[in-house]
């Protein structure tokens, strides 16, 4: 293996993957590491998926118009202002090669891993800002300078959320420097102020979603990025020179079935709210320090416990959490919101952990 390497790239040998979530194989695990929904898609989903499947000898719309059109009636703004990925994790890298590329970005420290791969990636200098000791952003921390900005809002993992007022301080602060503010709401559902409403009045903010979470499709592979027409043309442009045909068919339908049926992904999301109510405060009486959160998970710490051992200890009872190595948050775990009959046998296993007796 080490001899071919001389095969790779000098390119391909500098990159730094990201790795995500474990999806494990065999044993079954309560999965509340990669913060998926506990819920089945939207049945018309289903039914679009079936229906679909017939069309697929034709290459799909590479513009994505039904979907977009949807997307942009539900969201209230111009369907030229919205470009469709495979993906939001595709979205977000359209956006570094059209935004960043060779350029200089700044983020937070506790931030959205894949942002920093990214940059490597497309040749971009990214620098980070320490968040707050709450884990909260500092807006002014990221406004001054010749940066763009690139933020996940709600943050992972930290749950928390920077509201409107900042986000458009940074923006601003961006536009003076001919910039753009990258926006990554994959968990705006859930809490938190859209950037939104900034898009009616400043051209360099770029808010990415996701399909993967709050419409509990995160095996399908859709996102999208809305926009200035302007900027959604250049995400076009980057995207014509890597995968020209786009997003595929059964992925469109299913990702347009969803949008007509956003009062179902309400409920889920409603659900998932409920449970991370009621589990935050099932911590909390075990010791834990549990952060407010506007996402489908919660970040915690048992201050007499190490993260690393409390991970490994709710593996061993089937239960999967995400930990982060970096030193600020080694000792915190992020864990997902699923159903009340999960986030009840997490309860149980914690206890038996923290407080055993
Ligand atoms: C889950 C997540 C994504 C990934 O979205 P996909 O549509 O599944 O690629 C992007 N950004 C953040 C912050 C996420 O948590």
């Amino acid at each position: 293996m080490r001899k071919q390497r001389k095969y790779l790239s000098e390119w391909t040998q500098a990159l730094q993957p990201w790795i995500p979530g474990e999806q494990p194989r065999g044993r079954r695990y309560i999965k509340l590491n990669t913060n998926e929904s506990p819920f089945s898609p939207a049945p018309g989903v289903i039914t679009a998926l079936q229906a679909e499947a017939a069309q697929l000898r034709l290459y799909p719309d590479p513009t994505c118009a039904a979907l977009r059109k949807a997307l942009a009636g539900l969201h209230g703004i111009a369907p030229e202002g919205i470009f469709v990925g495979n993906g939001a994790n595709e979205a977000l890298a359209f956006c570094f090669a059209a935004f960043f590329a060779g350029g200089a970005v700044r983020g937070a420290d506790i931030s959205y891993g894949f942002f920093a791969t990214l940059a490597k990636l497309c040749g971009t200098a990214y620098h980070t800002v320490p968040v707050l000791e709450d884990f909260s952003i500092d807006p002014d921390s990221l406004c001054g300078g010749n940066f763009g900005v690139a933020l996940a809002n709600p943050n992972t993992p930290t749950s928390r959320a920077l509201p409107r007022g900042g986000l458009r301080s940074i923006a601003e602060s961006c536009a003076a420097q001919g910039k753009v503010l990258l926006v990554d709401e994959a968990y705006i559902s859930f809490g938190g102020e859209s950037a939104l409403p900034l898009l009616e009045t400043l051209d360099n903010v770029v808010i990415v979603r996701t399909f993967s979470k709050a419409y509990a499709l995160a095996g399908l592979r859709v996102g999208y990025a809305m926009a200035h027409p302007a900027l959604i043309e250049g995400l076009n442009k980057v995207r014509n020179s890597f995968n020209p045909h786009g997003v595929d068919r059964l992925a469109q339908a299913a990702a347009l079935a969803a949008v007509y049926d956003t009062a179902y992904a309400e409920r889920c999301v409603a659900a998932v709210c409920a449970a991370r109510l009621r589990f935050a405060s099932g911590l909390k009486a075990m010791g834990f320090t549990v952060l407010p959160s506007d996402a489908n998970f919660v970040f915690a710490r048992h201050p007499n416990h190490r993260g690393d051992a409390l991970q490994s200890a709710l593996r061993s009872k089937g239960i999967l959490v995400r930990r982060f190595d970096e030193p600020r948050i080694v000792d915190w775990l992020r864990i997902t919101i699923g159903n009340d009959e999960e986030m009840d046998k997490a309860i149980g296993a914690l206890k038996t952990i923290v407080a055993p007796r």
